[in-house]
């Protein structure tokens, strides 16, 4: 089928176009600029932003794919979890879209569609598959039996997710916000070795599955402010290195010893922390040395888009799901094992 995807759960303003797992279409407007000087996204702002680009961006998407809106088969829009202001704007459009068109409507979890959005460049997910979810909101190991119908949380974080750290740490070394991209950058340069940082939550009576990133978040801010109390320069990227590889080890260890404790060959990464490169090599070289079958989004697919959300409808049209009701609303904490409300 032929879906359009509305993505508006935070800051993205995303309208992605699929038909069946091919991307025709993946057209993105952010206001991200409006949010720096505040160090994290604000949904007042975020939301007037939605209003402002969603109709040029619908249209940029159908222009792109080549596409007419009489041929489309279905629409799918980001339910939750989210901010709420946000999540109405996607919404508020994806309704009408569909009610004008007389089309199905799927109103689609974020978080799954991160995962699904792995579809369109690596083809059909094997099932069941373990899913890693790192994000700016969420850091969890996901069983997935069906991505359609049945997903379940084996673990999550416990206090900040891995992409609130990447931006927590960002702040604290003077880098620009989103904090990934450029701790991503300036690690290349620095020793990972450098530092030992904490790895949190791995201890042999810890919780096998759950994630914990706050002590490790504050270990830093303590290392750089001892550095600046004696007058020393802080090593960025020494600092930057030693940070992702702690947050690299962590996921990538539980990851594998998930798999390996649920008899699952299959991981994939989802949500924008997947395109950090580290994580991606860690990823890959534990995997192949655990004979575990890895797939990873290029990072465009990573962070927020409509075509991840364009992708999961599209499976769920084709496994016959159950459209969501016209009165379809915005769960902003929507659960990670609800695929469609
Ligand atoms: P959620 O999906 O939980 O609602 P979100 O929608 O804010 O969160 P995404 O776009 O999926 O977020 O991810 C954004 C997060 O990914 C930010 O915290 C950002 O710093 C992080 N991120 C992006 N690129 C990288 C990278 N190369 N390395 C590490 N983190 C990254
Ligand atoms: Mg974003
Ligand atoms: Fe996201």
């Amino acid at each position: 089928p032929l879906v359009v995807g509305f993505e508006t759960s935070c800051d993205e303003t995303g309208v992605g176009v699929v038909r069946g797992r091919t991307l025709l279409a993946d057209a993105l407007a952010t206001s991200v600029a409006e949010h720096e000087r505040f160090g994290g996204v604000v949904p007042e702002i975020a939301s007037r932003a939605h209003l402002e680009a969603m109709v040029p961006t619908v249209h940029r998407a159908l222009a792109e794919a080549g596409v007419a809106a009489s041929d489309v088969d279905a629409v799918a829009v980001t339910a939750g979890p989210g901010l709420t202001g946000a999540l109405l704007v996607g919404l508020a459009a994806a309704k009408a879209y569909a009610l004008a068109l007389d089309v199905p409507l799927y109103g689609v979890n974020h978080l799954a569609a991160h995962v699904a959005v792995d579809e369109l460049q690596h083809g059909r997910l094997a099932e069941p598959s373990l899913a890693l979810l790192v994000s700016g909101g969420h850091s969890s190991l996901l069983l997935v039996p069906d991505l359609s119908r049945e997903v379940t949380s084996l673990g999550r974080t416990v206090d900040d997710a891995a992409g609130e750290a990447f931006d927590k740490v960002a702040r604290v070394l003077g880098l620009p916000f989103p904090g990934g991209p450029p701790i991503d950058r300036a690690a290349r340069e620095g020793d990972p070795s450098a530092i030992a940082f904490p790895r949190g939550l791995t201890g042999p009576r810890d919780a096998p599955y759950d994630f914990s990133f706050s002590g490790l978040k504050t270990a830093v801010a303590r290392w750089v402010e001892a550095r600046q109390r004696a007058g020393e320069p802080v090593p960025v990227a020494d600092v930057a290195a030693s940070f992702q590889e702690a947050v690299a080890d962590v996921l990538t260890a539980k990851a594998v010893r998930a798999c390996r404790d649920h008899g699952v060959d299959h991981l994939v990464l989802g949500g924008g922390v997947a395109a950090n490169s580290r994580l991606r090599a860690l990823a890959e070289e534990r995997c192949a040395a655990a004979g575990i079958v890895l797939r990873v989004p290029r990072p465009g697919l990573c962070t927020d888009n409509g075509a991840m959300v364009a992708a999961l409808g599209s499976r769920l049209a084709e496994a016959g799901v159950e459209p969501s009701a016209p009165d379809l609303g915005a769960d902003s904490s929507l659960p990670i094992d609800v695929v469609t409300p």
